[in-house]
């Protein structure tokens, strides 16, 4: 179905199916899901694209279910579902809670009931990102022709998201669960709430016989490009009968790139992730009577 108007030269188009896709290749073409990012950059005059496709009717992006992927039990998340459907759904709740903690610091009720988990990826910069990198998300995207599967890791790494490709879903792997770990997810902004952030940062470390097997570290949050720390992460796997703690807050400084705004120096923003991945690290070890 395509709507349009003289006021409002821009159409749009809401396929039911991604078959059903009109040129999703068009370089004037633009994905839009819950418009809250678009209707942003609209606002601050960011021309607007001469066609949008909505993902609003796909059914293909809906749904939160449990499925196999290669074999093993995965978490499915339609890229079409809210930021509030994925904070109230009892699988995430319970397989991947830090994405639920990640959900529920995002902006105010009526925002999370109208973006969506798809366009929060799809901006680079949502606070769901760090949360997904832990739990090493897997992306599938529709290119027009057929759907491909990508780390979103090293999806992040690619140059700006191409509108060409549609993202259908994510995955998230859900056999760790039984393992024995932690996980956690914080948001710094600059007052209490409904605020950017300064940083969001997720961690999730795995124990074998009460020492740290294997830790992965994330961050983003501002206008950070989400990433995992993986060379602190190395220092952490490798130290597993004693941590050099001012060490390790000096190698996740230099391994997080940041940046001044009038607000918040480089340093500053460097600090804060380090003590906060730190003080986590020190009360697990502390649990597991390890410090
Ligand atoms: C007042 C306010 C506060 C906010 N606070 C936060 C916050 O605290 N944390 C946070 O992370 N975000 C925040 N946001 C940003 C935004 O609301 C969320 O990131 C939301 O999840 C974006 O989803 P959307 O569906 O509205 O994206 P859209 O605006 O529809 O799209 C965003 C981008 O993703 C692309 N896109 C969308 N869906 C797809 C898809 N399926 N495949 C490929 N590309 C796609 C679009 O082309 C566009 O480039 C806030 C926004 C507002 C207005």
């Amino acid at each position: 179905m395509k709507i349009s108007a003289d006021a409002y030269p821009t159409t749009v188009e809401m396929p039911r199916t991604l078959s059903a896709i009109h040129n999703l290749r068009n370089q004037h073409n633009r994905i839009i899901s819950g418009g809250t990012i678009l209707q942003i950059n609209w606002e601050a005059g960011v021309e607007k694209p001469e066609h949008l496709i909505s993902t609003e009717k796909l059914s293909e992006l809906k749904g939160i279910s449990e499925v196999q992927l290669d074999g093993e039990p995965a978490l499915k998340i339609g890229a079409a579902m809210t930021i509030s459907d994925c904070l109230h759904n009892i699988s995430i709740q319970k397989n991947a809670s830090i994405l639920a903690e990640a959900c529920e610091k995002i902006a105010a009720p009526a925002v999370r009931n109208r973006g969506t988990i798809g366009g929060n990826i799809c901006s680079k910069i949502g606070d769901t990102i760090p949360a997904l990198l832990v739990l090493e998300a897997q992306l599938s995207f529709y290119n027009g022709e057929q759907e491909n599967m990508i780390s979103l890791r090293e999806w992040l790494t690619k140059p700006n998201p191409p509108s060409s490709e549609l993202l259908t879903n994510i995955y998230i792997p859900i056999h760790t669960l039984n393992k024995p770990g932690s996980s956690f997810f914080r948001k710094i902004g600059r007052r209490e709430s409904f605020t950017a952030a300064i940083i969001s940062i997720a961690g999730y470390i795995e124990y074998e016989e009460n020492n740290i097997k294997t830790a992965r570290l994330a961050i983003g949050g501002g206008s950070h490009l989400p990433c995992r720390l993986s060379i602190a992460e190395k220092e952490i796997n490798k130290a597993a009968n004693g941590i050099d703690w001012s060490f390790l807050s000096q190698v996740i400084q230099d391994d997080f790139s940041s940046y001044t705004d009038p607000f918040i120096t480089v340093e500053y923003r460097k600090k804060v992730a380090a003590n906060l991945f730190i003080a986590w690290i020190k009360d697990i070890l502390k649990e597991q009577g390890k410090e």
